[in-house]
Order: structure tokens, then C-alpha cells, then sequence
């Protein structure tokens, strides 16, 4: 078995982290790129979702260099995500392609047994046991809350960094470096090493950054290919940006939905607006954008992609808690078309926007 996972935002470090601890053979494919998208687009349905494409382009370009397996999550609720699996599964048969689909579903879709069954599909292939398989899983898990901290850490701080450039830097070359280990010990250390260098980045404590939450579908915010690598653009205008949507938090949501425990903060601040989950995490968009102005954000921007039924429900609801708490909103929306001229003109006009808002309330204070 060689076994590839689609890109989605951290995951491939924490996945790299899991199979060589499992010490299973993986190839995992080039980070989204052009002609992934190009590749994927091409056999894929025209009005499906940009995530779709992008991951069909990510096992295609997998499978080239020897994949046989693809691992990758399951359904978040009553949209197209629920169908990708089957989708694509049907799509590589079509191809003549014989590749094996290990989808990870909640447990309160498919059943504590299939669940084990499935995973099983990829531990038997693993030269480590139980309590080796476990230590792997333990570790794969510490490298996916390690990195998302960095990169929350590195984003947020970038609007108070002295010197310039400095948390872009170390986040990209921390992330080569996690990349360039050969186990999760030596991964983790590595993490751990950059988390200490960030909490000594020389920061202003007097600059008064804008900042922006960054909202939304999850995969078009945590992937930085499919939004144009928006949060790269806004480190280097010296904004500081927040994202609470990040592949550990999705574990952590996931694991408590059962339990209806989950993201109950979000949950409580959407209530007003959007009482009900609408599919994919159009609730928590709606969660976010409150909050964030609870928290005393200058604004957020909401990304998803064409055609995203929960996000088009929230989209249609950010505009009254803008109106409602005089907090600007701005929806992106973004697909294999978007040109990033235009793009970026949005995301500087709307910065302009945050600075003119703040000088005008001092001159009228
Ligand atoms: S959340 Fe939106 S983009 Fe993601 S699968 Fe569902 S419809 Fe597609």
C-alpha cells in the first residue's frame, strides 16, 4: 500500500508525522499548484466546488509518482462534501484507475465497527504495534496543534513585528524544516524550537495593527493555494490576522459533536443570526463574524468558494451583524477562474477602508 492524503491547509506535516511513525509507505503530492487545479478541473464536474477539483488534481498528481490509497475525511454535514468520496471514488474507476478510498467518517455516521475497520485498513499495513501505532497517533496529533499554534502565533504577530518579514520567514522555514525530519520526535523539536523563536520575534507593543478575522468555507481558509495566499499578503501589509477555523480545531470539533459540546462559544454568538447548522461551517462563519467584533477586530473577510451552499446562506446573513454592529464584512469568493489582480485590489481597498474607519473616529473624538 502507498497511501496519499489531499492537501488540507497543515495537514500534510501532521500526516507526514503519522505515517512515518506508523512507518507506512506514503506519497504525499506536491503542494497545491496550478496544474493540480488545471488537472482536476479537467474531470471534474464544471459547477462542483473549487475543494473538489483541487483534491482530484492532488491524487492524480499522487498516483503519478505510485499512490495506490487515498486517505481522506469524511462528510461535515448535509453539502457536496458528503458526495466528494463517492464522487471521486467513481470518478478513478471511470479512469481505469484501481485505487483504494479509505474515507474517515464521524463515528455517528458509519458506526464505531466500520470506523475500526477502516482504520485498520491502514494500522495493518503498519510495521509498528498497538502501543507503537498509538505513540504515532499521539505525535501526529502534537505536530498538528504545533503547527496551527505557529501559524496563528506568526499571523497575529506579523502586524507587530519590528522587523519586517521576520514571523513570514520563520513560519515558511519552519514548516521546510518540520518537512525535512525522518521521524515525529526530531518533528517535533523542530516545532517546538520555532515556537520559542516566535515568542522572541521583537514585537512594538505599541503599534496598533489593523486586524481582520479571516472567516469562512474551512478548506479556501486554511488552503493557502485555493485564497490566493491571502494571509501571506496581509502579514506582508503588517496586518495582524486570526483564524479560528484550522485543522486542529476541526479534529477537536469533531471528536465533540457527538456530544453536542462542541464549539460552543461560536455556537452561542451565531444563535441570533443562524440558530441552525446549514452544512459545512456556515454556522461558525456566522459564530465568527460576531465574535471577532467582540474582540475587537477591525473587520473580517469571509472566503469561499463559487457555488458553496452554507457559505452563501452566511453571506447572506453577514451583512446584517455588519449593519447591526457597524462592523465591516467582506465575502471573497473564489473558483479556478479568479484572477488575482482583482483580488488583491478587493483585500487592499478593504484594508484602506479599516484605516480611513479608524481615522475617522479620532478626528471626531
Ligand atoms: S462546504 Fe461548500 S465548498 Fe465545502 S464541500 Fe460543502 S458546498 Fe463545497
Amino acid at each position: 500500500m502507498k497511501i496519499t492524503a489531499p492537501h488540507l491547509g497543515n495537514v500534510y506535516i501532521a500526516a507526514k508525522a503519522l505515517f512515518d511513525g506508523l512507518g507506512i509507505e506514503y506519497i504525499m503530492p506536491p503542494l497545491n499548484n496550478k496544474e493540480a487545479l488545471e488537472m482536476g478541473s479537467l474531470h471534474s464536474p464544471e459547477e462542483i466546488c473549487l475543494p473538489y477539483k483541487i483534491m482530484v488534481g492532488n491524487y492524480i498528481q499522487a498516483i503519478e509518482k505510485g499512490a495506490d490509497t487515498v486517505l481522506l475525511p469524511g462528510s461535515c454535514g448535509p453539502c457536496r462534501f458528503g458526495k466528494y468520496a463517492e464522487m471521486q471514488m467513481n470518478l478513478f474507476k471511470r479512469m481505469g484507475k484501481n485505487i483504494n478510498f479509505i474515507v474517515i467518517d464521524a463515528p455517528g455516521d458509519i458506526g464505531i465497527k466500520e470506523l475500526y475497520n477502516r482504520i485498520n485498513q491502514i494500522s495493518r499495513n503498519s510495521r509498528k504495534g498497538k502501543a507503537g501505532q498509538i505513540k504515532a497517533l499521539l505525535r501526529a496529533v502534537r505536530v498538528m496543534n504545533l503547527i496551527d499554534e505557529i501559524e496563528e502565533k506568526a499571523h497575529y504577530l506579523a502586524g507587530y513585528e519590528v522587523n519586517k518579514g521576520e514571523c513570514k520567514k520563520l513560519l515558511n522555514s519552519c514548516k521546510r524544516d518540520a518537512m525535512n525530519t525522518n521521524s515525529p520526535r526530531d518533528m517535533i523539536m523542530v516545532l517546538e524550537e520555532y515556537k520559542n523563536r516566535l515568542d522572541n520575534v521583537k514585537i512594538d507593543k505599541g503599534k496598533n495593527p489593523i486586524k481582520i478575522a479571516i472567516i469562512g468555507e474551512i478548506y479556501t481558509i486554511i488552503e493557502p493555494f485555493s485564497n490566493l495566499y491571502i494571509e501571506d499578503k496581509l502579514m506582508d501589509y503588517g496586518v495582524a490576522t486570526k483564524r479560528k477555523l484550522t485543522p486542529s480545531w476541526w479534529v477537536k470539533d469533531t471528536l465533540l459533536k457527538p456530544t453536542k459540546l462542541n464549539s460552543l462559544k461560536i455556537k452561542r454568538n451565531a444563535k441570533k443570526y443562524l440558530s441552525l447548522g446549514v452544512g459545512g461551517h456556515g454556522r461558525e462563519c456566522i459564530g465568527e463574524a460576531v465574535l471577532a467584533q467582540k474582540e475587537g477586530f477591525d473587520g473580517a473577510i469571509q472566503i469561499f468558494p463559487l457555488g458553496c451552499m452554507p457559505e452563501i446562506v452566511s453571506k447572506v446573513i453577514l451583512p446584517t451583524i455588519s449593519k447591526e454592529k457597524d462592523f465591516p464584512i467582506m465575502s471573497l469568493v473564489v473558483d479556478e477562474m479568479t484572477g488575482e489582480a482583482g483580488f488583491v485590489t478587493r483585500v487592499e481597498a478593504f484594508i484602506d477602508l479599516l484605516e480611513r474607519r479608524r481615522k475617522n473616529v479620532l478626528s471626531w473624538s
